[in-house]
């Protein structure tokens, strides 16, 4: 069992880029924190409390019992010191061996910034003589998971297969209507999701699959869980 921090921009990101891949890991008995940097507010259709609200919703859905939404400056979140302390002290209280965080490229500039401060804050979390709350840990693994507001095609290290939970993501992301319900009331992306979930499940001949990339090589101890 492993403890795994997965931390998104914004509420919704998470859901959207890896919900699958945090059911799953639940059901196998690992512990998941889920992690918003910001608030995600203001959006065209959202309000701090709806979004709030929404964001429970999903974790309840999901199963996750522990959700921290972070109150770093939506729109203008930045890697700065101050900031990579307050997500330091988050890695120094969960202590997890994983972290989830977002893929480096991306059109918002959040999501490149929410990037570079998750990284930055699993180092500082390390610290020493540091007057930061909690006693250092670093996390082993950083995993990179794709909600990038580019089209890309981006090389994952691994696929995780979420055949079993896809339609418990979907749940989850159907929670956030004030961000996804367009001028007829459709959730859009549901669509959208289903079929970007499907094309990276086709690759490991599985129904549905989540992307994710790591920096560093990942070694195998046998062939058990390879699919
Ligand atoms: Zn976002």
């Amino acid at each position: 069992m492993a403890r795994i921090l997965a931390i998104g921009p914004h509420p919704d990101d998470l859901e959207i880029g890896m919900g699958g891949t945090i059911s799953a890991l639940l059901a196998q008995g690992h512990e998941v924190t889920m992690c918003d940097l910001t608030n995600g507010e203001p959006t065209p259709r959202g309000t701090p409390e709806r979004r709030a609200e929404e964001a429970a919703q999903a974790a309840r859905i999901l199963g996750v019992g522990w959700r921290v939404t972070l109150g770093l400056p939506n729109r203008e979140l930045a890697d700065t010191v101050d900031s990579r302390k307050v997500v330091a002290e988050v890695i120094r209280e969960v202590r997890p061996e994983v972290l989830f965080i977002p893929y480096w490229v991306d059109a918002h500039p959040d999501h490149v910034a929410a990037c570079a401060l998750a990284e930055a804050a699993r180092f500082y979390a390390k610290l020493t003589k540091t007057e930061m709350r909690g006693e250092p840990t670093y996390p082993r693994r950083v995993f990179h998971f794709l909600c990038t507001h580019y089209r890309l095609h981006v090389k994952p290290t691994f696929l995780f297969d979420v055949s079993d939970t896809f339609e418990r993501k979907l749940e989850a992301v159907a929670a956030y209507t004030s961000q996804f319900t367009d001028d007829r009331g459709e959730l859009w992306i549901l669509d959208a999701l289903r079929a970007e979930n499907r094309y990276w499940g086709s690759l490991i001949r599985r129904p549905y699959a989540e992307p994710f990339i790591a920096r560093e090589e990942l070694g195998l101890r046998n062939l058990d869980v390879i699919l």
